[in-house]
């Protein structure tokens, strides 16, 4: 803390990491002698820089931008761009520390950064974020290759953003290459890759269930979000016969108890993908919905809880409320959506936990494995890439139960912690002391 001051969110990741790898490091001296922890908590570079842009008034406007490269321990840097009006250099360290833990939780050779910029891209035309997307790689692509950085799409930046940027990356470098992953099917794009979180979620929230001989089928669901992974995994849970009953943005809610169908859904995408509506038109759509101005919906009462929004959106007098009305899964779309207290709370009343570094790794998992489709020039179908989605999210689930697990209740963020953990430690142990 005294290196890093009033980074609370960047502490707060560090902490709920340190307090489960710490066993496995006091238990190896090899470990402490390579000061593999403390390594782990410090960037192995940290860009930032000044975007300038115009917007449609021909105003010149200011921006601050970042690149967190965290470690590239066991791959390239990898990890996506956020565009939010309170992203700060703590909030993308946070990001960055858990996607090195995250990647390496998915089996595939990347390793971990984030970035973004404190830009507000509500109520910016397409013609002011295109601009300021070209200002940003006007720098970005300096730092940026397929084998040093490769960066994605985070909240505020999906597939609109990507091409814009990947766009301007290929005229600035004069190079064709997969140096950006989430880009479109026409020119590069992985199959699966926009629906990849969402649908990842839903798998792991599946395997957690069936490891219990329980499923998603049938179990009211209250989601957080309308964004990119939030839709998707409302899409899958629906396929599922999952009864998901809210959806979220940033200024409320609404209660849906009919459940959504892929009607409903259809709405939803159009809203919120195309026509970047608010919320609450849903509620003037379906009369018979319940928009709440200003809330969030774990008060809903609910058997899963997938929150797809943004961190900490779970405080502990909500995670009270989801313990009380009965909530039996807790499944993580957001990173860190759940204050350290509350992420407490679930494993202290055994509710099934699954952590962020687990739950979402699905989105970049398919991005490692568009990465791997640009080096072999090769696009796979939709089956296969969500065969192997299908068989990554598995694969994690089960290193989970084997880290995290006992005979009555698997402790799932600690068993994601350590396994991510071994796979990065033993690598930097082995490059000595650099
Ligand atoms: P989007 O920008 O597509 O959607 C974000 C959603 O969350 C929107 O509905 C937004 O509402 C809402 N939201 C954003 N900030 C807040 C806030 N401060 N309070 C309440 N609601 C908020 O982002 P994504 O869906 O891509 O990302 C959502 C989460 O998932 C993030 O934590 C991200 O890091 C994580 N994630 C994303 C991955 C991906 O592949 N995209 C991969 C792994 C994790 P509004 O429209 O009003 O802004």
């Amino acid at each position: 803390k005294r290196r890093n001051p009033g980074q609370k969110e960047f502490h707060q990741a560090v902490q709920e990491f340190a307090e489960s790898v710490m066993p496995v490091v006091v238990a190896n001296p090899d470990y402490q002698h390579a000061q593999i922890l403390e390594r782990l908590t410090e960037p192995d570079r940290i860009i930032t820089f000044r975007v300038t842009w115009q917007d449609d008034e021909g105003n010149v406007r200011v921006n601050r931008a970042w690149r967190v490269q965290f470690s590239n321990a066991i791959g390239p840097y990898k990890g996506g761009l956020r565009f939010h009006s309170d992203v700060t250099l703590s909030v993308l360290k946070f990001l960055g520390f858990e996607q090195i833990f995250k990647n390496s939780l998915t089996g595939l050779p990347m390793g971990g950064a984030k970035g973004g910029a404190n830009f507000n891209p509500k109520g910016k035309s397409a013609d002011e974020v295109m601009r300021f997307c070209q200002a940003m790689m006007c720098e970005l692509h300096r730092h940026i290759g397929e084998d040093v950085d490769v960066p994605a799409g985070d909240i505020g930046v999906g597939a609109r953003e990507i091409s814009y940027l990947f766009g301007q990356y290929k005229r600035v470098a004069n190079r064709y290459a997969g140096v950006l992953t989430g880009k479109g099917l026409a020119y590069g794009g992985s199959p699966v890759r926009t629906e990849a979180t969402g649908y990842g979620c839903v798998y792991f929230c599946q395997n957690m269930l069936q490891h219990v001989d329980d499923s998603v089928e049938g179990k009211t669901t209250v989601v957080s979000g309308a964004g990119n992974v939030a839709l998707y995994a409302i899409e899958k849970l629906v396929a599922m016969g999952a009864n998901v009953v809210t959806a979220s943005d940033s200024s409320g809610f609404v209660y849906d108890a009919e459940g959504m169908d892929e009607d409903k859904l259809a709405y939803l995408k159009d809203l919120k993908e195309v026509r970047r509506g608010r919320m609450s038109e849903y509620a003037e759509r379906y009369k018979h919905a319940k928009y709440y101005e200003g809330k969030r919906p774990w008060g809903v009462e609910c058997d899963i809880a997938m929150p797809c929004a943004t961190q900490n959106e779970i405080g502990r007098d909500d995670a009270k409320a989801l313990i009380d009305n009965g909530v039996r899964v807790v499944c993580e779309g957001a990173n860190m959506p759940s204050e350290l207290a509350a992420a407490h709370a679930f494993v202290k009343a055994k509710v099934l936990f699954g952590p962020a570094k687990a739950a979402n790794a699905g989105g970049v998992a398919v991005s490692g494995l568009e990465q791997a489709q640009n080096a072999q020039r090769v696009t796979w179908s939709v089956e296969e890439v969500d065969h192997r989605l299908h068989g990554i999210m598995k694969d994690i689930h089960r290193r989970c139960v084997e880290e995290g697990g006992n005979h009555e209740y698997v402790n799932y963020a600690l068993g994601a912690n350590i396994a991510g953990f071994r796979k990065v430690a033993e690598a930097l142990l082995a490059y000595g002391a650099i």
